[in-house]
């Protein structure tokens, strides 16, 4: 899978899965998985977290900036199933398998799932769809580029068109 590389050696991209009944909404998963990460700008993105989980009704995913490989934690069936990086140490989460191991790939079930979800950017508070096919990522932010309402590819971290 192509995905963006550079920031960090050993960097591998990660997957899970979490029983629904361990989390009331992806808002409480990603604000327990953001505060792990250790960053100085933690706590606002929490805030930016538990407001919009007030007033999106609608059944989307979360995406945040994690290293490397950024995360999404979305709803598929009765689980959550969350594209990370392991840089992080989420030992801590009650996950109940494994994705597709590390570095996933085409055969990862998170992964291939993720593909025309609707996402929350938390950081930008954008929103979009995760594209079937991959089609880069914007030399700006460092961004994947999602697809909006329109269809078209735009970046969910400054907002502009491909
Ligand atoms: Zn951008």
């Amino acid at each position: 899978m192509k995905v963006r590389s550079g920031f960090v050696s050993n960097s591998s991209s990660s997957s899970f899965v979490i029983s629904r009944n361990e989390y009331p909404t992806v808002f409480e998963l990603a604000f327990d998985m953001i505060g792990a990460r250790d960053w100085p700008t933690d706590d606002e993105l929490r805030e930016k977290c538990t407001d919009l989980a007030t007033f999106i009704t609608e059944d989307v995913g979360v995406f945040f900036r994690t290293c490397n490989y950024d995360t999404y934690i979305f709803k598929h069936n009765d689980e959550y199933f969350v594209t990370t990086c392991n840089n992080h140490d989420w030992s801590f989460l009650p996950y109940s398998r494994q994705g597709g191991g590390n570095d996933y790939g085409d055969d990862d079930e998170a992964v291939r799932a993720r593909a025309g979800k609707t996402f929350v950017h938390l950081d930008a508070g954008t929103a979009g769809r995760y594209p079937y096919d991959y089609a880069g990522y914007c030399s700006k932010c460092w961004s994947n580029y999602w697809l909006n309402a329109d269809g078209e590819y735009f970046c969910p971290g400054c907002g502009e068109l491909k």
